[in-house]
């Protein structure tokens, strides 16, 4: 599962995020279009931000995990203003979910829609995980699922 390169490549690849020793398995996820998450080999249960005990029964055999990329949206926001990032455009405005993901009940997680209009982006809108480019570099997304009439423009499969 994870990229053969080294933590100051992927230090390079990712600049500015805050990429440790529980973290870098994601990142590394994420070059290869895999989201994990932690999961706990003795309890079986995610957990989020990664960390290296378990919260729930304090073991420290944590599995970086592929999650499905599936689920509900739990939270919605536009933001109209923010420090300047590459693909972020607030004139739209630039919209922000909070995603509860079908893996267990609370475990969320927050990013950007793409490819729809931000009126359809409301609580409750069943969405999946895809990938954009930011600064070379894949960085996850939300689309919608049952998108309406919008193209889903750079949609890989
Ligand atoms: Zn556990």
């Amino acid at each position: 599962m994870a990229v053969d390169i080294s933590d100051e490549d992927l230090l390079a690849r990712y600049p500015g995020y805050a990429i440790d020793h529980d973290t870098r398995a994601r990142y590394r996820g994420w070059l290869e279009h895999v989201m994990l998450f932690d999961r706990c080999a003795t309890c079986a249960t995610w957990h989020e931000p990664p960390g290296p005990i378990c919260p729930t029964c304090w073991s420290t055999d944590i599995e970086p995990t592929p999650i499905a990329g599936t689920g509900t949206i739990h939270l919605a926001i536009t933001l109209r203003q923010g420090p300047p990032v590459e693909g972020v455009d607030y004139s739209t405005p630039y919209p922000v979910v909070v995603v509860e993901l079908d893996e267990q009940p609370d475990l969320r997680m927050s990013g950007t829609v793409v490819g729809a209009d931000n009126s359809e982006i409301v609580i409750g809108r069943r969405v999946h995980l895809d990938w954009a480019l930011r600064r070379g570099a894949p960085f996850p997304v939300f689309r919608l699922d049952d998108q309406h009439g919008a193209d889903q423009p750079g949609a890989s499969s």
